[in-house]
């Protein structure tokens, strides 16, 4: 395969800022600076400092960043755990209705009812597919669906009379987990025990029993896992977790493997947090926006943010504003209804059948991938794969010095996205992919053919990689830990103040 196929627009393109004409001119177009919002005069602004650019300079402008940028939609973007699935543009009309876009988040809720029975019909679509009958919508990412959940065992061990510095202070957490995890146990008040996988890349039973007690308030865990396995202990893992009094926790990430298969209620998991942005619709790269509604049994219902959508005797769907036991409001209003909308439309859409297919494919597509590449990049361990798959560079990386990074960048001049590199991090050189549903056949050769080619190609070309980007090799770690992104940040860096 010819990794010059190709070739991303490469603009010398200026910054709005750079592109600044100065003051508007007078005209038409003119727009007086007004208080019309009455605003007290030292917080009111004379200018807001944005540049003028004429329209259709501003239009090229964008269109430039966008040819150099990669999406779903320029080609493949197998990045595991982030189910970048290319979606149907079938969401986006409805859920840039002017009739939804246009209410007003304080709006009656008799005049609301429209929007009202929209989220409605998403609870209830999320509590069967998660099997568990409670849901609140208004958490705005996965990561804030487990702050949340945290948040709603601590209150509910609180009511028990169980929390104290040596009861229900501790959330397990295998090695395998998303980061995110541990991070927002900690964030909720506890301590985090991690605990090993074994040498499957499953739960170790053996140190789960061995971690719990009553100090443990709940073990978080996804499934199918990191690796894409399906942790056939499950039912185990949760006689365990609750045998000691404590809750067990599912990390919706990974739901797009077992929709219509099983579900986390049948496998005992008590709350858990969907991210619809990967599993229903709205591929969340670049960071948002998301939601991350979360699911729960009755006994923790009452702990829920609100307001909930509930049906009214009368049929007029009302907002819930639950009682003290709830932890609040975590977002204003009712959550990113955006994105909540767009889910809705997608699962409507595909219907129960439909979502069960999405499943079969994604499993299939990854099978097929997986048995095609393994001999070059295995796997540890061989058990069944379900919707992603990590497999190793190690090989690569002892023979030639190209890792995972390498064949990640190198991946870019075949005209597809790299997978997720080095994570998990419990395999070395790991490649984590996920083709989703949405890919072909001759998609999937191509990925195929891409990898097994870098393979073959000289070990000094493919360090070098990219060279059909418009940005080479950038400074990755330097850009994380000093990010500039508003142009007061540049200035400030520019001024070195
Ligand atoms: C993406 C992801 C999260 C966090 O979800 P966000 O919506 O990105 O905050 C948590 N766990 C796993 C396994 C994930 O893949």
């Amino acid at each position: 395969m010819d990794p010059d196929t190709f070739r991303q627009a490469r603009w010398d393109e200026p910054t709005l800022f750079d592109l600044d004409e100065g003051p508007a001119p007078e005209g038409p177009f003119d727009h007086e600076t007004t208080n019309e919002a009455n605003l007290p005069d030292e917080h009111a602004r004379e200018t807001v400092g944005i540049p003028t650019v004429p329209r259709s300079r501003l239009t090229r402008h964008l269109t430039r960043q966008a040819q150099m940028t990669f999406g779903v939609d320029t080609g493949t973007y197998p990045l595991g755990s982030c189910t970048m699935k290319y979606n149907a543009k079938m969401p986006e009309p409805l859920a840039h209705e002017p009739d939804l876009l246009n209410v007003h988040p304080l709006a009656r809720e008799e005049d609301a009812q429209g929007i009202l029975a929209l989220l409605y019909q998403l609870q209830e679509a999320l509590a069967a597919i998660g099997g568990l009958p409670h849901v609140s919508l208004q958490p705005a990412a996965g990561a804030q669906g487990e702050f949340v959940a945290m948040r709603m065992v601590r209150e509910r061990f609180r009511d028990l009379g169980e929390i104290s510095e040596e009861t229900r202070c501790e959330v397990v957490v295998p090695d395998s987990a998303h980061g995110t995890n541990p991070a927002s146990a900690a964030m909720a008040g506890f301590e985090v025990l991690e605990i090993p996988s074994g040498s499957d890349g499953c739960v170790d039973v053996k140190a789960l029993e061995d971690a719990v007690s009553e100090r443990t308030a709940a073990f978080m865990l996804t499934n199918p896992n990191t690796l894409g396995i399906f942790e056939r202990d499950v039912e185990k893992i949760a006689e365990i977790v609750h045998d000691a009094g404590a809750m067990l926790y599912y990390d919706g990430a990974n739901l797009n493997a077992i929709l219509g298969k099983t579900n986390p209620g049948a496998m005992g998991f008590d709350i858990m947090h969907f991210n619809v942005h990967k599993t229903f619709a709205t591929p969340h790269g670049g960071g948002g926006p998301g939601a991350g509604p979360v699911a729960c049994t009755e006994e923790l219902a009452p702990y829920l943010p609100v307001p909930r959508v509930k049906k009214g005797k009368d049929g007029l769907y009302v907002l819930d504003d639950g009682d003290e036991r709830s932890i609040g409001a975590v977002k204003g209003f009712h959550g990113n209804v955006g994105v909540l909308v767009r889910a809705l439309a997608y699962i409507r859409q595909h219907g129960s059948d439909g979502l069960t297919r999405v499943t079969e494919t994604a499993v299939a597509n990854a099978n097929y991938l997986y048995q095609r590449i393994k001999d070059a990049y295995p796997a540890p361990g061989e058990a069944l794969k379900k919707h992603e798959f990590v497999v190793t560079a190690e090989g690569l990386w002892e023979e030639n010095g190209v890792g995972a990074t390498e064949v990640g960048k190198r991946l870019l001049d075949y005209g597809i996205h790299a997978p997720t590199v080095h994570f998990p991090i419990n395999v070395k050189e790991s490649l984590m992919i996920e083709p989703t549903e949405t890919e072909t056949r001759e998609a999937l050769d191509a990925l195929v053919d891409a990898l097994l080619s870098i393979g073959d190609e000289a070990p000094g070309v493919v360090r070098e990689a990219p060279f059909n980007t418009a940005a080479g090799r950038v400074d990755d770690v330097h850009a994380a830990r000093n990010p500039l992104l508003t142009w007061d940040q540049v200035q400030r860096d520019q001024d070195g103040s």
